[in-house]
């Protein structure tokens, strides 16, 4: 009789697909069940691992990124293999996978960004923030993007915490961004910025701002920067005003008093000016071949069915001219290759995790789960994935024990490596990713900087192959050298 699933004798093996918080927070969980063997697989399409906390995190909350040493420690377990530089879908097909292991987790994240659908939001000069974030830290896919560093106005829509990542990136001096792990390109290219103003729209109030109060507390606190906040855009509606004396919002409590608090500061006079405008809606992103100007129109806010203040528009229009708009309004989830998605949340369709065919009224796909932002929406902060996570690889425990996972035909990792081998797919082990990770520190160290990036799939894959081979050469040095002669 075969031994049980789960047991040392047959290990669960489960993939991983994606490596950010997510999917290290599914991996700690299934790692954390004293009485389960499982061999974890973990893929990433970039050779480098931890997601949005590499790509993502603004490079001057460096804090935040020190979360990667609990990633490190559930990578360093025995029966943990990164396999970077693998694309789901194309290196190794849908059923491919389905062939190597009992259970997929997709922790894929949300790769692109809402669109707004207002004319010239495609014009020359308008971006995703989302791909400026991309473009300051260092991200393959993003490095060669170009951004108009010339203009001297330049908008940010959106009151979310990306907005404020981005505004701060844009604001800061060459001497505040020095010491981050920022990209060297993007710190050359910001060192020479000619940005003056930067106009921050929200289509609602204060009261409905996104952003958390350490990010907007941070804006007041730029070398070089002031915030402006009119004392009229921070008086608030009936509605709002109640809602914040309630105090059941304590966020939104302390967001509205340290908007109070610049409005009565007025501008401190220092070089750049971060504008902060509410209740304004951008309806065209106006210019020839590129961004000239935007249009705004003035919003009231109004209760829908649920309660919920939601936007309006006037009649009252004004003209902003910038020269280079940042889209801050969200990400949004990407379809994985031949997995139930659904577009209109950007999400795949699932029920605590358990991958369903359609949303709500889908049956479920056996030994798919969905973890993170395409499980839920890009909504969070980090520990938030860790519930999050928990749910669903509980979701996967239980489906176990209910012998409801799959049966592959060949659950082997060698068989596995051996395929993506005679593919010619160089993947990146985290031990290359370690040697990877001591490189960039060392060459951060001339700017004081925690590291300096690779930007780049060839550099990265080419220092790993040079680093192997010198290896390599050194041990067979060592095997042709005759060993001393003994002392007499
Ligand atoms: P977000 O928090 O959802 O904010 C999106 C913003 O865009 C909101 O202010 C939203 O306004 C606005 N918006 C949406 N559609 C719009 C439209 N058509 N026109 C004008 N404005 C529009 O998204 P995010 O900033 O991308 O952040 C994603 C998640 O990552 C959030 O949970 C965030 O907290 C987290 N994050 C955290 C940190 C950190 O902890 N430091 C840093 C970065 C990101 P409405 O409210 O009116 O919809």
């Amino acid at each position: 009789m075969a031994e049980p699933l789960g047991s040392s004798a047959n290990p669960l093996r489960v993939a991983i697909i994606g490596s950010g918080p997510s999917g290290f927070y599914a991996a700690a969980h299934l790692q954390s069940q004293d009485d389960l063997t499982v061999e974890i697989d973990m893929f990433d399409r970039l050779p480098t691992p931890y997601g949005l906390v590499r790509g993502g995190v603004a490079p001057d909350h460096q804090k935040i990124k020190s979360v990667t040493k609990a990633y490190d420690r559930i990578a360093a377990h025995p029966d943990f293999r990164f396999y970077g530089n693998v694309s789901f879908g194309k290196d190794m097909s849908h059923a491919e996978f389905l062939n190597y292991y009992h259970a997929i987790i997709y922790a894929v994240g949300a790769q692109t960004d809402r669109h707004m659908g207002i004319p010239g939001e495609n014009l020359p000069g308008s971006h995703p923030a989302t791909e400026f974030v991309a473009w300051y830290n260092a991200h393959p896919d993003f490095a060669d993007h170009k951004f108009d560093l010339t203009q001297e106005n330049v908008a940010v829509i959106g009151l979310g915490n990306v907005a404020m990542d981005v505004i701060r990136i844009l604001a800061r001096t060459p001497d505040e961004l020095t010491e981050t792990d920022i990209a060297d390109y993007a710190l050359d290219q910001l060192k020479h910025s000619s940005v003056k103003s930067i106009y921050v729209l929200g289509r609602r109030g204060p009261a409905q701002s996104a952003f958390t109060n350490p990010e907007i507390k941070e804006l007041g606190e730029l070398d070089d920067a002031s915030v402006i906040v009119a004392q009229n855009e921070v008086i608030l509606d009936p509605v709002s005003r109640q809602y914040i004396d309630s105090g059941v919002d304590r966020v939104a409590s302390k967001n509205v008093e340290i908007l109070k608090g610049f409005a009565a500061q007025g501008d401190t006079g220092k070089p750049r000016k971060i504008i902060m405008r509410f209740c304004v809606s951008p309806v065209e992103i106006i210019g020839t071949d590129k961004v000239e100007a935007i249009k705004l129109v003035k919003n009231e806010l109004v209760p829908n069915d649920k309660g919920d203040l939601k936007p309006k528009p006037t009649d009252e229009f004004e003209t902003i001219p910038v020269g280079l708009v940042f889209r801050s309004v969200g990400y949004k989830g990407q379809a994985v290759p031949d997995v139930p998605f659904d577009d209109k949340s950007g999400t795949i369709p699932n029920h605590l995790g358990r991958v369903l065919t359609a949303p709500k009224t889908g049956e479920q796909v056996i030994g798919e789960y969905a973890v993170g932002w395409i499980k839920r929406g890009p909504s969070g902060i980090i520990g938030t994935n860790k519930p999050d996570s928990v749910e669903t690889v509980n979701s996967l425990l239980d489906d176990l024990r209910a012998g409801k996972l799959l049966a592959p035909a060949t659950p082997d990792r060698d068989k596995m490596e051996a395929l993506l081998n005679e593919r010619g797919i160089q993947y990146v082990t985290f031990e290359d990713w370690h040697y990877l990770d001591t490189v960039e520190q060392e060459r951060g160290e001339f700017r004081s900087a925690p590291r300096l990036k690779f930007s780049r799939v060839d550099e990265m894959l080419k220092a790993i192959k040079e680093r192997k081979s010198a290896t390599q050469e050194m041990q067979a040095a060592a095997a042709a050298t005759p060993p001393p002669l003994p002392a007499d």
